[in-house]
Parts: structure tokens; C-alpha cells; sequence
């Protein structure tokens, strides 16, 4: 568009397409964004801003932090390694142009042109920004953000913001790009008011900035802002934000509940018969947290409205029996249960727990996975159909769209903070049928503060097991540097010749399931070779089905005495007898996911050790957090300050792609504002519901649209 057209009527009416230097490629890409109108891109705000103006001597790097740093080139020169890369490094220049060199780091870039190539040449004095890290010979930066320091430098310094905005991205998207979107965005706003979607009488309320005051800040920070401010969210200019887009949350939340009242559910009273039996196979007795949570679970089932409920306990808390009371009050009434769990390892112990449990009752629960193919998943596939398959038990494979269910009365999602809403979503439509929906119950091991679950589940109820089952013996966690590693390999020695069982579990930075189990490969077979007599078993995401289950299978039954995995077994795994667990390099999981993992031990009456056998030097932040973790094993203390330290989105899983994302509320930090939030949620839905549309839109743009179902 030309400064000559007239002004937009409307910022989320105007395309992205319509700017300038805007073509097919950068459209789709921003599209994989979400980002679609010029209302689109004012919202998609910087994550971070950089202060360029402090830098930091090379001497004072660890790896692990972003920083700003200045030096002179000693070498450069590309390297043929396993990936062809440009290797520049950069040292201190003492002050005074004096010979003696201090520090360095190794700038790596894997992708350069001819032009960089030839600028970067020894004796250039660079300008970089990026993160720290440990490379295998030094510090390095990969890909850092540079330029050239030359005899303009003064000059562009001082044109230069001194809070520079960063902007989330993707690939092939850099920050000069989004620099050159929102400038032209903003030229837009300063003549086009964005719509405002909160009643008159909630902003009267409220001494905060009007929007477009708001997104000028945080777009484009004045010289005065405070760095502090704008990283810990502070500003009013990001309150005026977060507070919009937690009204908007909830009201796509509200908006999704009362849909489901709306839609009518079977009433699956049952008569208590297979509930009654499988309570007698069982060789415990249900704690009280489980028998309320059981009777919850049982009232909501027995009404003709779809239950929406979340059952939230510790991992070892003892979920698994309460859904399986649910599915049997669905199967006496003649209707199918489903459970959806998100590994294929984890479906197959619940196939087979469940199978056990089930057996003296005369009901056959039915396992489908992504693994089923051929004849045997079209035989499954009938009897789901047909009705023949009372419970089925699976992974995401349950949700295909070929799929269908005679009559499900209960879909049931285990570790649900793998899962997205839609996921939760697409197994609830699988259900529907004739204007009626099954019932849902969702499990979760992340223990989330109460006022969070209202906020990130408002359209759910919800029940608690806040005390494990009794008889168990504390775990008890230490942290040891990788140094001791042979000292920590005897232990398991022992821990094994003392006919107890232990798990090895391997972590990478690289999220891969390829490289996760070469590492865990690797790491069996040194154990094995280290440990003579020692039965080790490997278990990781890349194995066949069969080969897996047989090596779980003979853990189980102590004919292994090791198990190396990786963090596969995170969820849901469940041997009693394994009393000892080492988790290699501890420090790059979130607190929660050690947390997890550390309660597949401590299941038996033995006393349990975990061992964090963490890389040194730990940065002061990661010393914390394993502190923390040897300190308590209450996971809700656990996930609080997991939450503090990384925010919902992450602790809480990235997958959460619906009610989970926030681009700028963080429902913990903002707390303060969510009940007001309802409030105003309430407001919209009962006098302006023509708001509801444009602000949902807005924030959760087509991620919304299961708010309206
Ligand atoms: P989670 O909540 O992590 O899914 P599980 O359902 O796997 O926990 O239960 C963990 C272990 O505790 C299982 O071995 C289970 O059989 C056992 N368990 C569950 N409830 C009780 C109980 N009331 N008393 C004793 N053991 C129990
Ligand atoms: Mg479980």
C-alpha cells in the first residue's frame, strides 16, 4: 500500500500481503505464525529485548547466557568437520591497543555467504549478540547476531534503539524483517485506532494505557524504559495486554463449557457390578482422596451432560485405578471407554495392567497404536466399531479418522500436558454422534496451583489425589558431578548384587528420538561392559513394539537387572521393585520432568535413591534448581517453582497448542488478574456478546475456534 491510499478501516481487515516487501515466502511463513492481518502482527509481540549497550568482557562468559560482546578477529577459517562451518575467533583487545590478548570465544556459522566470508578476515573488530555455549574445544556462539565495528561505529551506536525488541520467529525469518513489518504495522496504528473489545465498564475500572499507547511500547520501548520493567513484564503498557488476553481466554473457555452443557451426554449410571468385583481383585484398598475422586467421577457420570473433568495427582498418586473404576461404570452401562495416553510404552503397560486387573471380570481391554497395521488393525478397527471392544486403550492413533466408535461413553486422556485441547477436542467428536457427546476425563501428574488450574482450565472441573498411597519410603535424591561417574557405577553394582533393580536414564539437549537412543545405546553398552554379571536392558523410543515390551517385560520380571532408557519412561511406567534411579545431566530437564522421572522409584516398601549425576560447572540458576529437587519431593512445591522459573507454556508442555499458550499473560506471574478477568469474561458473555468474537480472534486467532465447538 502507498502513503497515498486512504487510512484501513480496520487493522484485522488488512492483510499482511498489503505491506510492503512482503512476498509469497515471508506470507507463508508469517502464516506459520498464526499472523495473517496487520491486527496479527501489532499483537505478536517481542519475547525479549536486547540492551546492547552493556558488554561483556570474554573473560566473564559461561555458556549458557545471551550476551552482548565486543573483539577482534585472531583467526578465521571454514571447517570441514562432520558439517561444514565458518569458525571465527574473536579475543580481547587490552585497552590502549596493547599486544597482550586476553580471552576469546569461537563465533561458528554453519550457513555464511561469500560477502561474510570476506569481511570476516583477522583484525576485524566484530559487535556480537548471541547465546553462550560449550563447544568441544571453547566457549562459542553459533549464528551470532553481528557487525562490523568500523569508523561509523559512534554514528550508528547512537541511531541504533538502546532496547532493541526481539521478536519470536521461525525459520528463514530474521529480527531485521520483523523490525521492518512493525515499523510499517505501526505506521498503520498511529492512523487506524485498533478495535477495543472490553466493556466500558471494565476499563473504567482500570488507570491502565488505552492499546494503542500500549503496543507503541512495547514495539518500540522509549530510551527511558526501564530494561527491568519490560523483562519481568511489569509495565502497565504489558498488564493492559496480559489483563485482554486472559479475558479472552476465558471467555473462549466459558464459551466452550456452556457449549458442552448444551450438548447432552448418555447417563451412564451401570449397576455397580464390575466396579464391585475388580474391587475385590484389587490387592489394596483405595485411599480417601481416590474413593472422592472415584465418587465425583461416578456422580457426573450418572447425569445426562457431559463430564469436563480434570484429575490431578502426584506421579504414583494413583490415577490409573480411578480411571479404571470410570471405565467399568461406562462398560456396565453398556456403553465403550476409550484411554488415550501419549507414548506407545505407556499404552502398552496400561493395555496390560488394565488387562490384568480386568481379567477376572470377564472384560478384554483392546490395544491400538500407531504399530497395529494390516489385518490386525482392521480387525481392531471392526470390533471398536462393532462394539466388541468395551476399552480401548491407545495413543494418538485413537483419534484417526478412521477410527469409529459403536457407542463410546467415556474417553479417557492419561498425562493429558503431552496432549493439545485439540487432541482433547478431536477424541471427544469421536464420541458425538446424534447431537450427543461422551464424557471426558482428563489425568494430569503436573500439579498446578488451584488458581492456575482455574485459569488454564476453566472449562473443566476438577478433582485432586493429593496423598500418595501409604507404605512407600521417601526417596532419597542426591546431586553428583559426572566426575564421580565411576563412583556412581559401582553403586549400581551394588544396588544390583543386593538383588535390587535400577534405571540408567540418558538425557540430550537434542530433543531427537534418533540421537536420544544412540546416546542410550551407547551408555548400555559401556554399562554392560563396566558392570560384568550386571543384566542390562536399553529401552528408547526408536525400538519395534515387540522388542520393547519384551525388555520392559523381563525388567519387570527381574530378569534385567539395569534398564538404560531414555526420557521415554518418563510417564506412567510402573515397577515396584527398581529402587535406584541415576539421571544423567539432570540439569537440561525442567524440574517437573526430573520430578517425573524420579517417581518410577520409590513404588516399593525399599528405600529409594535417585542420582543426579549433573555436568559441572552448574550455572548458579541450575544449582538452584536441583537443590530444590533433593530438598522435596511435594510435586506440587515442585511444579510451582518450575512454573516460576520457566513459565506455564513450557512446564506444562509445548504441545499444549490451545488453552495453554499465552503470548504475554503469564497466569502465575498475573495472578492479581485473573479473577478480575472472569469478571470481565462474565460481563462479555452475559451484555456484549458481539465483543467475544473479535477478541478471541485477536488472541487466540484460529486456535479459538474450539471455543465456539
Ligand atoms: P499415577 O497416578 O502416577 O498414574 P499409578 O496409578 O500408576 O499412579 O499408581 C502407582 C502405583 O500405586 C501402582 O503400582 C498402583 O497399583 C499403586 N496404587 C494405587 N492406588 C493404591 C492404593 N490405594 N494403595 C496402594 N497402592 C496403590
Ligand atoms: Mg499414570
Amino acid at each position: 500500500m502507498s502513503a497515498l491510499d486512504p487510512p484501513p478501516a480496520s487493522l484485522d481487515r488488512l492483510p499482511v500481503a498489503d505491506l510492503q516487501r512482503v512476498g509469497p515466502r515471508l506470507l507463508a511463513r508469517l502464516a506459520r505464525l498464526g499472523i495473517h492481518s496487520v491486527q496479527d502482527l501489532l499483537f505478536h509481540l517481542p519475547v525479549r529485548y536486547q540492551d546492547r549497550t552493556s558488554v561483556v568482557p570474554l573473560a566473564q562468559l559461561r555458556p549458557g547466557v545471551t550476551v552482548q560482546v565486543q573483539g577482534q578477529i585472531s583467526e578465521a577459517q571454514i571447517s570441514y568437520g562432520r558439517r561444514r562451518s565458518l569458525k571465527v575467533w574473536i579475543t580481547d583487545v587490552a585497552g590502549g591497543g596493547a599486544e597482550r590478548v586476553g580471552a576469546g570465544v569461537l563465533l561458528r556459522f554453519f550457513h555464511f555467504s561469500p560477502q561474510q566470508l570476506a569481511a570476516l578476515r583477522p583484525g576485524v573488530r566484530l559487535s556480537c549478540y548471541g547465546e553462550v555455549r560449550e563447544g568441544p574445544s571453547s566457549l562459542e556462539i553459533v549464528h551470532p547476531e553481528y557487525r562490523l565495528c568500523g569508523c561509523d561505529e559512534e554514528e550508528s551506536a547512537a541511531d541504533a534503539p538502546r532496547l532493541t525488541p526481539i521478536y519470536p520467529s521461525t525459520e528463514g525469518l530474521q529480527q531485521p524483517s520483523w523490525r521492518g513489518l512493525t515499523d510499517q504495522a505501526l505506521a498503520l496504528l498511529a492512523q487506524c485506532a485498533p478495535g477495543e473489545y472490553l466493556p466500558p465498564a471494565t476499563l473504567a475500572g482500570f488507570q491502565l494505557p488505552d492499546l494503542r499507547a500500549a503496543l507503541n511500547y512495547l514495539h518500540r520501548p522509549p530510551l527511558d524504559a526501564s530494561l527491568d520493567d519490560l523483562t519481568e513484564r511489569r509495565h502497565p503498557a504489558f498488564l493492559r495486554l496480559a489483563f485482554e488476553e486472559l479475558v479472552a481466554h476465558q471467555v473462549s473457555l466459558r464459551r466452550l463449557r456452556l457449549a458442552h452443557t448444551r450438548t447432552p451426554a448418555p447417563i451412564l449410571s451401570g449397576d455397580g457390578g464390575l466396579r464391585q468385583r475388580l474391587r475385590e481383585v484389587l490387592p489394596f484398598a483405595l485411599t480417601p482422596d481416590q474413593e472422592q475422586a472415584v465418587a465425583e467421577i461416578a456422580a457426573d457420570l450418572a447425569r445426562p451432560l457431559p463430564m469436563q473433568r480434570l484429575l490431578q495427582g502426584d506421579v504414583g498418586s494413583g490415577k490409573t485405578v480411578v480411571a479404571a473404576l470410570a471405565a467399568l461404570q461406562a462398560i456396565e452401562s453398556g456403553r465403550q471407554a476409550a484411554l488415550m495416553v501419549p507414548t506407545e510404552l505407556l499404552s502398552e503397560q496400561h493395555w496390560k495392567g488394565l488387562g490384568n486387573w480386568f481379567k477376572p471380570l470377564g472384560v478384554e481391554p483392546v490395544w491400538l497404536t500407531g504399530r497395529h497395521k494390516g489385518r490386525e488393525r482392521t480387525a481392531i478397527l471392526k470390533a471398536i466399531a462393532e462394539g466388541r471392544a468395551p476399552l480401548v486403550v491407545g495413543t494418538h492413533a485413537l483419534i484417526q479418522q478412521e477410527v469409529r466408535f459403536a457407542d463410546l461413553g467415556l474417553a479417557i486422556i492419561d498425562e493429558q500436558h503431552r496432549f493439545g485441547v485439540h487432541q482433547r477436542m478431536q477424541l471427544r467428536e469421536k464420541g458425538a454422534q446424534e447431537g450427543g457427546a461422551p464424557h471426558q476425563l482428563i489425568m494430569t501428574a503436573t500439579p498446578i496451583p488451584r488458581s492456575l488450574a482455574m485459569t488454564l482450565y476453566a472449562d473443566l472441573d476438577l478433582s485432586v489425589i493429593a496423598k500418595a498411597p501409604p507404605g512407600r519410603t521417601p526417596i532419597v535424591t542426591v546431586a553428583l558431578p559426572d566426575e564421580r561417574r565411576a563412583a556412581v557405577i559401582a553403586r549400581v553394582q551394588d544396588a544390583c548384587a543386593a538383588g535390587r533393580q535400577a534405571y540408567w536414564v540418558c538425557t540430550l539437549i537434542d530433543e531427537s528420538e534418533a540421537l536420544q537412543a544412540q546416546a542410550a545405546q551407547e551408555t548400555a553398552q559401556q554399562l554392560g561392559e563396566w558392570l560384568p554379571g550386571v543384566r542390562v536392558g536399553l529401552v528408547h523410543g526408536r525400538q519395534r513394539a515387540v522388542e520393547r515390551e519384551s525388555v520392559m517385560a523381563a525388567f519387570a520380571a527381574a530378569e534385567l537387572d539395569l534398564l538404560v532408557a531414555t526420557t521415554v519412561i518418563e510417564v506412567g511406567v510402573d515397577v515396584p521393585n527398581a529402587s535406584l534411579m541415576i539421571i544423567e545431566n539432570p540439569e537440561r530437564l525442567g524440574l517437573s520432568q526430573l520430578h517425573q522421572l524420579r517417581g518410577r522409584v520409590g513404588r516399593g516398601a525399599a528405600q529409594s535413591h535417585c542420582v543426579l549425576l549433573y555436568h559441572a560447572p552448574l550455572t548458579a540458576q541450575a544449582g538452584e534448581r536441583l537443590a530444590l529437587i533433593r530438598s522435596t519431593l511435594d510435586g506440587f512445591r515442585i511444579a510451582e517453582e518450575d512454573l516460576k522459573m520457566r513459565g506455564a507454556g513450557e512446564v506444562l508442555g509445548t504441545r499444549q497448542t490451545g488453552s495453554l499458550e499465552f503470548r504475554v499473560a503469564d497466569p502465575l506471574r498475573d495472578q492479581h488478574l485473573v479473577s478480575a478477568a472472569q469478571r470481565a469474561a462474565d460481563l462479555i458473555l452475559a451484555s456484549h456478546p458481539e465483543l467475544a468474537d473479535p477478541l478471541i480472534q485477536r488472541w487466540l486467532g484460529r486456535r479459538g475456534e474450539f471455543g465456539v465447538v
